[in-house]
């Protein structure tokens, strides 16, 4: 086990009972506030660690690296050390942030810890290149089901490999970003020619991403064995879609306006070393996938999914209820399969999920199939009703891994969706 997981650990931050951020996750994000410009810290309880404060003061000595690697607008630099480096400094700062260690003084303690309710959290990384996969079965199923054939929901390539697309990363924006409606083509269903309006089906995709912490050259493949080496940790992820502009320009080429109109991310990077100990297995993969696909050991992870939809002026209520660990395809899957043709990777690449449904009609991921295409609507508790996103509708996507006592969350991934421009 990793010291810094060990369930009885305790800090002297006081950390509430249903929070996010024990001190066996520290997650890494970036943050500013009144008095600093953008700088990387760890997530405590209701605090904030200032990573800068600690490095300037000695408290990271010796692990080699460099001054300023914390004073960044982006994480990039720090987590291109490695998945070991990052590892070290976790395990670092948990020692630091332990109950019975007295490193830190009074004093100390003071200034490199700050209040959330006084930090503004930022984008964590620069995303270089964004990949978008659409590795949940049952997702998949009930698209298929809904637009083409329900006896044939799933197309013939789907179970040999981890589909996926090339996603737009400069849209990508950090939780609390609100995105105005999105306007473009749309075929009625009773026209021959096309509209030009907005979109009348903004939905929302209940997604975890992973982001990178290495840099391959081009013609090099990342094999199942070592892909998680390459992986610093994941965040949840909104991919906003616009079904009715989606639904007419997809063909033959998939996703383009539909989808590149923003997408939302949690602001902490949740390492891989803090989910370990919740591993589990995937579904069981039939018919057998190629070798360079195959893989040993648990590669999913129970993590608990929930979406929440607030209307103007009132209150949240849950709309779906997932899991990560019911994905087909694992994220060692899909990055040696995305560099199976020498595809080169960098750090801070996001390579999202794809819809995360589970089994059961209130484990789907999307409104597309919580409401079936706008055949059945959801009912909100201020008596209105959803078939996709209205206006000024703010979607909310929490989640967290628990076992032991222990509960690893990810923050908030939240946006408001506000009238088209
Ligand atoms: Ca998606």
């Amino acid at each position: 086990m990793i010291d810094a997981n060990n369930p009885s650990l305790k800090s002297w931050v006081e950390v509430p009972k249903q929070s996010d951020f024990p001190i066996q996750n520290l997650p890494f994000g970036i943050f500013k506030t009144k008095y600093l410009s953008a700088v990387a810290g760890v997530a405590i309880g209701n605090h904030v660690l200032d990573l800068v404060y600690l490095h300037e003061h000695g408290y990271l000595d010796g692990m080699g690296l460099s001054s300023g690697i914390f004073n960044q607008k982006y994480l990039n630099d720090f987590f291109a050390l490695g998945r070991k480096k990052i590892s070290e400094v976790r395990n670092r700062v948990s020692e630091l942030l332990r109950h019975d260690n007295d490193e830190l003084n009074v004093a100390t303690r003071e200034i490199a810890l700050i209040p959330m309710s006084e930090v503004q959290m930022l984008m964590p990384v620069r995303i270089p290149n964004y990949t978008d996969f659409y590795s949940s079965e049952e997702h998949a199923t009930n698209v298929g089901s809904m637009f083409r054939d329900p006896k044939n929901a799933l197309l013939p390539n789907w179970k040999h490999l981890p589909v996926g697309y090339h996603g737009r990363a400069s849209s990508i924006v950090v939780t609390g970003t609100n995105l105005h409606r999105p306007k473009g083509q749309i075929k009625p269903t009773d026209s021959e020619q096309p509209v030009y309006c907005p979109s009348h089906k903004v939905d929302f995709e209940l997604e975890v991403g992973f982001i990178t912490c290495t840099e391959t050259k081009l013609g090099q493949s990342i094999s199942t064995k070592n892909a998680e080496d390459n992986i610093a940790g994941l965040v949840l992820f909104n991919d906003w879609s616009a079904r009715d502009i989606q639904q007419w320009e997809y063909v033959p080429l998939g996703p383009f306006l539909a989808k590149n109109f923003g997408s939302t991310m949690s602001p902490w990077i949740v390492t891989l070393d803090a989910l370990e100990p919740f591993r589990v297995k995937g579904p069981d993969q039939h018919p057998h996938v190629l070798p360079y696909l195959s893989f040993e050991g648990d590669r999913n992870f129970d993590i608990q999914l929930e979406v929440f939809i607030q209307p103007d002026k009132s209150e949240a209520t849950t709309v779906s209820r997932s899991n990560f660990k019911y994905m087909y395809w694992n994220m060692c899957q899909q990055l040696a399969h995305h560099t199976v043709n020498g595809c080169n990777i960098q750090v801070g690449d996001l390579y999202a999920s794809g819809t995360i449904s589970g089994p059961s009609p209130g484990s789907y991921g999307s409104m597309l199939e919580l409401t079936w295409n706008g055949q059945k609507p959801l009912h909100m508790p201020n008596g209105t009703e959803r078939k996709f996103i209205e206006d000024n509708d703010t979607v909310l996507i929490k989640g967290f891994a628990e076992k032991n006592g222990v509960r690893i969350g990810f923050g908030e991934c939240k946006a408001k969706i506000l009238p088209a421009l």
